[in-house]
């Protein structure tokens, strides 16, 4: 490979960098937006776990009741029978004990009727409950597909666009190999930020430490790549033709 310039690699670190900072973003964007439809997801799959719960709910409440009604015709069996019985007692004594106890039996029968009306209003409660949360649920669901599907679009474009970056950037064969894996190792550990300007007031454009004069004469002189030595990333000049 011939000897190409200081000068003529920094502009294709340059130029490489423009694509590979936004292949960085890209793909960040890549990492970041499933996130949001996967805690859409999550908020969805608990609504419908707490409507499933209700549910459950409402059918204790039923079965409960169904329990109740058995136990209040079996007592209305119960003083059917008693007062078939009352027709054949013979002594007063009897008659009065029988009529007690379907005394008894009918004030069991009112306050299960009691506990019967309550567990009416007991399921109305939860069903209200249950409507409630189905409209929520569906909501839920509607908000996850629509931003789903908002999201698996874009991903196809950013997955489309970084393809097409990698492809331009596969046309700079000719930087120095050593330099290239200097600059992909910063790419990979400086936030995809490998090479930076010197920025307003001699900051460094990675991570704004001053940058001295000294330094920025050694950038000038294009003998050999200057890196900020709080950051390590490559420097240069703006205004330097590049
Ligand atoms: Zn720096």
């Amino acid at each position: 490979m011939p000897e190409i310039s200081v000068k003529d690699q920094l502009k294709k670190l340059i130029d490489l960098q423009k694509i590979d900072g936004e292949i960085y973003e890209l793909k960040q964007v890549l990492e970041e937006k499933p996130k949001i439809v996967e805690e859409l997801k999550n908020e969805f799959e608990a609504g419908k776990a707490q409507l499933h719960e209700l549910e459950e709910k409402l059918k204790l409440v039923q079965l409960a009741r169904k329990e109740k009604e058995l136990d209040l015709q079996a007592k209305e069996d119960q003083i059917t029978k008693y007062n078939t019985q009352l027709n054949e007692i013979k002594t007063n004594k009897e008659y009065t004990a029988k009529v007690k106890e379907i005394e008894g039996l009918k004030a069991d029968k009112s306050l299960i009727e009691e506990k019967i009306l309550v567990s009416y209003d007991e399921a109305e409660a939860v069903n209200a409950e249950i409507e409630k949360e189905k409209t929520v649920v569906s909501e839920e669901e509607k908000k996850f597909q629509n931003k789903k599907q908002e999201v698996d679009a874009e991903v196809k474009t950013v997955e489309a666009r970084i393809k097409e970056l990698e492809g331009q950037r596969a046309s700079f064969t000719d930087i120095d190999p050593n330099i290239k894996a200097r600059y992909e190792r910063l790419l990979q550990h400086k936030n995809g930020l490998a090479i930076v300007p010197v920025a307003a007031g001699n900051s460094c454009g990675g991570c704004h430490m001053n940058v001295t004069h000294q330094t920025i004469n050694q950038i000038k002189m294009n003998e050999e790549l200057i890196v900020c030595e709080m950051c390590q990333r490559i420097l240069y000049v703006e205004d330097e033709g590049y």
